[in-house]
């Protein structure tokens, strides 16, 4: 962190601003809409600044910037278009330990402007700290459009029943459940239509008789990897929760988006690596809803799909805890899109197959003939492990050697890999990029288009072994 953001109180703070010019205009409006007591010192001045005089909300100094200025000053701003009298101004409010913004000079800014939605009192600063000034604009339009007019009375209501709160729900915790309740709630319906004295009556009966929370559970698809993947329900829930059970495919940007004070129990799961049995994620899941907790229970991908999640709700219901599912984007949809692999293709695959490279319990092995006819495509979920006994069953069952395949290791991630081979060399494939979880098999036709629709991420990877090639002839 370059800067650290700070929300200074500059009501009635004395502030020096050399330069009297348009750019200096600028800086004293927003100085000014925060109350700040104006010096301002130039040769000249702009006539807002004379009207500003004239209001007594600025003194105006005809003449040129000396060190005595600084004395008493808060903050200085150099804005004049004179770089040598801004480095002077500069130099001599750094000897005093004094914060100074030298305009459109980055270097010389040992404070700066953000950008600003003010939706007061909720404030949101924005800055790229001069390295990418448009982004930050767009990225603040953006967030304009987003944030709803209504957050400022909202925020104010709140305001005014923060003491009324602590006074009578004690612990952190529990009031924030109450201010959860409250965002729920009609109160926020109200206010958005403007109904602000319906919006307080409103809260002061929640918090005349506040009711039990009840706990519950979220289970969230959190796709495959790429945050932006993410739907807004997930990030909602991800946000309201009071606890994120993970398991070890949701990516760390995805977590990174999770409620800062949300506590966060991982169960990790990885093939050959049952860190946590599911019979004790059940149980979990079971303990934490009865305490009255939310609970996000996030997944990769989708949680339907080779997720447990049908699994986990069934252990929910005997317990009556009420539950909510969000679907992912699971990884073949995810992974294909990605790597530039329609699954299917009118010309060259009619149907599509999701299957898992797991064992079946009772050890038996799946339909391989159905799995290996051609004109469909086959993407198999936990499959890296399996790959030399997938290759080799598929095959036997009639699939041609020559069937173009593609493993996707950390698909839709920046760390993403595509290496694409045909099936009589899927293992080798796998063996020779040392390719690791988690990774999707995707086996058929459509992979050939690979070549000419990849767009994400470095250029796919193609091997060509001798000893293959010997068998292909
Ligand atoms: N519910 C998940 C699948 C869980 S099974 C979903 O819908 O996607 C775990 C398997 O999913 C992994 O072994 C791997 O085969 C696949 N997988 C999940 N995320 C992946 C990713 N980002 N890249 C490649 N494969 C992924």
């Amino acid at each position: 962190m370059q800067y650290l953001p700070l929300f200074v109180k500059l009501t009635d703070k004395p502030v020096l601003i050399v330069g009297g010019g348009s750019v200096a205009l600028r800086k004293a409006g927003t100085l000014l809409s925060a109350g700040a007591k104006l010096t301002v010192v130039a040769p000249e001045f702009a006539a807002e600044f004379v009207q500003w005089q004239q209001q007594g909300q600025a003194e105006l100094i005809h003449g040129y910037f000396s060190p005595e200025l600084l004395d008493g000053k808060l903050l200085v701003i150099a804005a004049t278009d004179i770089d040598a009298v801004n480095a002077a101004v500069y130099d001599a409010a750094t000897a005093r330990n004094m914060l100074v913004n030298t305009v459109d000079d980055q270097p010389k800014c040992g404070f700066i402007f953000p950008s600003i939605i003010d939706r007061s009192p909720i404030l949101i600063a924005i800055s790229s700290f001069g390295t990418a000034p448009v982004l930050a604009r767009r990225l603040r339009e953006k967030l304009e459009t987003l944030l709803p007019q209504h957050l400022g009375p909202l925020a104010e209501l709140v305001g005014r029943f923060r003491h009324k709160v602590k006074a009578k729900i004690s612990g952190f915790a529990a009031r924030r459940q109450f201010w959860e309740q409250v965002f729920d709630s009609d109160v926020v319906r109200d206010v958005q239509a403007n109904q602000l004295e319906n919006a307080e009556q409103r809260l002061q009966q929640l918090l005349d008789q506040p009711q039990q929370q009840a706990g519950e559970v979220y289970i969230v698809g959190a796709g495959p990897g790429d945050p932006e993947l993410l739907t807004l329900k997930a990030l909602q829930l991800m946000q309201q929760a009071d606890v994120v059970v993970y398991d070890y495919l949701v990516s760390a940007p995805i977590m990174e988006l999770v409620r800062r004070d949300a506590e966060r129990i991982c169960v990790g799961k990885k093939a050959g690596d049952h860190s946590v049995p599911q019979q004790d994620t059940n149980q979990l899941l079971i303990d934490l809803a009865l305490a009255g907790k939310k609970v996000c229970r996030l997944k990769g991908g989708d949680p339907f799909i080779f997720g447990r999640g049908g699994e986990e709700i069934q252990a929910l219901i005997p317990h009556n805890i009420a539950f909510q599912v969000v679907p992912g984007v699971t990884a073949a949809a995810g992974c294909a899109a990605y790597a530039g692999i329609p699954l299917t293709h009118r010309d060259h695959a009619q149907s599509v197959q999701f299957v898992t490279g797991h064992c079946r319990p009772d050890g038996s092995e799946p339909d391989w003939h159905s799995m290996s006819k051609a004109n469909q495509t086959l993407v198999i979920y936990m499959g890296l492990m399996k790959a030399a006994h997938i290759q080799q069953q598929l095959i036997s069952a009639g699939r041609s050697g020559r069937t173009p395949v593609a493993i996707i290791e950390n698909g839709t991630r920046s760390e993403q890999r595509v290496v694409t081979g045909s099936l009589d060399q899927l293992a080798q494939l796998i063996a020779h990029y040392q390719l690791g979880s988690p990774a999707l098999l995707v086996i058929g036709e459509v992979v050939s288009l690979q070549q000419d629709l990849h767009w994400f991420g470095k250029r796919p990877q193609t091997a060509v072994f001798s000893q293959t090639i010997t068998q292909m002839e």
